[in-house]
């Protein structure tokens, strides 16, 4: 391994399928800033807006040459941060409702079995307790496998095609300027 080897790989634009747009950097970076921890300038990527030393020239997120290809730039976009926002508010959004979907179940199978047995149907003490190890234990395993899981799962694909679109959309206007 010479430390010529990055310099031979091609720069990339960050729209591709094995890229992921936001460096963890760069979303830590968009996290703190909206939390008023943490100051907007800095030295970012002027293709991938990840945040990068001073005395870099080379991205090493997305292999972008600040002299060759895109200069640094101070902030990033606030276009960027906005698809960030709207990725990780889509994200939450159908995790939500996973796990709702997921206590609604809870609730409404756990009724079931209740009513479901003669013996509960008749002997309402036993019935509650039935009914709340039952809401204990479905609630927390259902929330928790249908958001954590599907939702988990599903929110992040849906997320990450409407940010490839944003992002592709917004490298239009910028490559076009
Ligand atoms: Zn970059």
């Amino acid at each position: 391994m010479s430390m010529e080897a990055p310099q031979e790989q091609r720069f990339r634009p960050p729209v591709t399928a094995d890229c992921p747009l936001f460096s963890q950097r760069l979303e830590e970076h968009l996290i703190a800033v909206s939390r008023g921890e943490a100051p907007a300038k800095g030295r970012f990527c002027g293709n991938c807006y990840h945040p990068v030393a001073r005395e870099t020239d080379r991205c090493p997120h997305c292999n972008n040459h600040f002299v060759e290809d895109r200069a640094t730039v101070d902030v990033v976009p606030d276009e960027i941060t906005e698809i960030l926002r709207r990725q990780r508010k889509t994200e939450s959004t159908i995790v939500n409702s996973f796990a709702f979907l997921g206590v609604l179940i809870a609730v409404i199978g756990g009724l079931g079995v209740v009513l479901g047995i003669p013996y509960l149907r008749d002997n309402l003490l036993p019935a509650t307790i039935v009914y709340a190890v039952i809401l204990l234990i479905g609630v927390r395993g259902l929330a928790g496998f249908l958001g954590g899981y599907y939702g988990d799962r599903i929110g992040y694909e849906r997320a990450r095609r409407a940010t490839v679109a944003s992002w592709k959309d917004f490298e239009a206007i910028r490559d076009a300027a």
